[in-house]
């Protein structure tokens, strides 16, 4: 889980127990690349493929079936065939959905090393990390989730009048869920985990990146037992997300992205059938380091809060705030620490940071580099591109950042930290809310005064204390203000799958 490696990472600066893990494949076999519908597998309707990429060479690692619309249309058929009154989803106990999702769980967990393999192929995360937090955290979301399935409880409620009233907690029903490539597996287990427990049927696009691992899970799916159209995976490029989004079967859309892709969906849901929409989108998130902190933990906590999985993490401590005191100190020790983080090979168990995604991400964090460059602030490491193959980035660091420039103010989503200065709190807490999005922060002082004050004046959904990117299964998800609405994990994030109907019984007064 995050919170496990997030303790490693920070206590032993990047020494995670490499010695413990099991050897990576690092040729992982392709063997389902097609659309997944109706517990089958198909060719697009059009005919069209695309290419999936090793990041880490630029080489093609297999042709992905293309879905377009009239996929996406036959997936939405099926999964609205599963969720028909009297199918067997529909009619099956709950307590047995959730033994289908703990049987999804064991079977990612016999599959573990293979799954980690591929998204360290298709996504070039290490491969430790791929499978001491991806893949880790899946299972342990799907069963989580699968608790769930039979507790998902509604309401007595005390009616005036001769009724007796309840609630019911039903399934929203045709879900279409676009997730991620920053965090392929793990975000298919956000998605399918409550959605499933709470018996909804779905249609899942994953992103055009990263399709390998969502598509072997749907052949897991099928072999776990789970009847035809519960679950369909649709790879597509370009076509698909648009056309889920405008079918009017589907009543809920799931999406994590980018804001710009959140605000387009959010509209196209009201413009069709007012689906229901949960967004998870950008960040720009502020670590607010207090100069009275352990100085070699601040630094290593905050190094890991951006650095973490190259730096492509919506919740990413993308705003240094170091306190004037420590400032300088704290500038020269991040950038120690970012020139000694280990670049290269994701198979090697020693590397700390693979390649970007892809090459329109490392052009874009160029670019970005180089807009901080013009705007007056000072790279005191990395600053380019790393070797000449595949899509990596040298661990950056930013000192002498203002609010105002642009690398301050909008999402870089790769391996590059800004650090400000602040003198006091009420003004730190005002510069750190001055941003359009709000999903994460994080305070580090040993004064718990500060830290609760600190937390009360952020507006995020989640904040952090002398701690970055610990998650779980169990803790909500999810942002204020641009950065979505709704939240993934734990009962909160069972409520957007779940419609209440309320039931109002007339109760007879006299016996007849
Ligand atoms: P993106 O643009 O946010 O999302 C691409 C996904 O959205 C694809 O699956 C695409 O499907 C779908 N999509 C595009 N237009 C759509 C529409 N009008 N309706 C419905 N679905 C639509 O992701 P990106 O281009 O890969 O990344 C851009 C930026 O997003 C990154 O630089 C980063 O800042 C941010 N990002 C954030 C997160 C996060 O965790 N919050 C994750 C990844 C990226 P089709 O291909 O079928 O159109
Ligand atoms: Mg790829």
């Amino acid at each position: 889980m995050f919170r496990s490696i997030a303790k490693q990472s920070i206590r032993t600066a990047q020494k995670v127990h490499y010695s413990s893990l099991p050897a990576p494949e690092p040729n992982p076999v392709v063997n389902y690349t097609g659309i997944f519908i109706n517990n089958e597998w198909y060719k697009s309707k059009s005919g069209k493929t695309f290419e999936t990429l090793n990041p880490s060479t630029g080489e093609v690692i297999a042709e992905v079936q293309e879905g377009g619309k009239a996929d996406i249309d036959f997936a939405v058929d099926a999964a609205n065939e599963a969720f028909r009154l009297g199918s067997p989803w529909r009619t099956m106990d709950p307590s047995q959905r959730g033994r289908l999702l703990y049987k999804l769980a064991d079977l990612m967990e016999r599959d573990a090393v293979y799954l980690a393999s591929l998204e360290t192929l298709d996504n070039g995360k290490p491969f430790s990390m791929s499978l001491t937090v991806d893949v880790q955290a899946s299972i342990g979301t799907l069963r989580y989730m699968a608790g769930w399935a039979d507790k998902n409880h509604g309401k007595t409620i005390p009616l005036d009048g001769p009724y007796f009233a309840y609630t019911r907690h039903e399934p929203v029903g045709v879900c279409g869920q676009i997730i991620p490539w920053n965090f392929p597996l793990l975000m298919l287990a956000w998605k399918l985990g409550p959605a499933l427990a709470t018996g909804n049927t779905i249609i899942l696009k994953p992103a055009e990146q990263t399709p390998l691992t969502a598509l072997y899970t749907a052949q897991l799916i099928k072999e776990a037992g789970f009847p035809p159209g519960v679950v369909n995976i649709v790879p597509g490029f370009g076509e698909a997300g648009a056309a889920l989004v405008a079918n009017r079967k589907v009543e809920k859309i799931a999406f994590t992205g980018s804001t710009e892709v959140g605000m387009k969906i959010q509209q196209a849901s009201g413009l069709h059938n007012l689906k229901r929409t949960t967004l998870e989108l950008g960040g720009k998130s502020p670590n607010i380091i207090l100069s009275d902190v352990d100085m070699e933990y601040a630094v290593e906590a905050a190094h890991f809060g951006l650095f973490f999985n190259m730096g492509q993490c919506c919740c990413a401590g993308s705003r240094t705030y170091v306190q004037d005191k420590i400032y300088d100190e704290f500038v020269e020790r991040s950038a120690e620490r970012a020139a000694k983080r280990k670049v290269g090979n994701p198979f090697d168990p020693t590397v700390e940071q693979g390649p970007q995604v892809d090459k329109e991400q490392q052009d874009r964090i160029l670019k970005m580099i180089e807009t901080g460059k013009k705007q007056g602030a000072k790279c005191v490491v990395g600053g380019e591109k790393h070797g000449d193959k595949g899509y990596f980035v040298k661990p950056t660091v930013f000192a002498d950042v203002k609010d105002n420039m642009t690398i301050a103010r909008e999402e870089i989503f790769g391996p590059v930290q800004q650090i400000l200065r602040f003198k006091d709190i009420e003004e730190v807490i005002e510069r750190a809310n001055d941003s359009d999005y709000g999903l994460a922060a994080a305070v580090f002082t040993k004064d718990i005064d500060k830290a609760n004050y600190i937390v009360q004046g952020l507006r995020a959904g989640t904040v952090w204390v002398n701690t970055y990117n610990a998650l779980g299964s169990q803790s909500p998800f999810g942002g204020y203000k641009s950065s979505g609405h709704g939240r993934e994990n734990g009962p909160y994030g069972i409520e957007p799958y779940t419609e209440v109907k309320s039931v109002i019984v007339k109760i007879p007064q006299k016996n007849s």
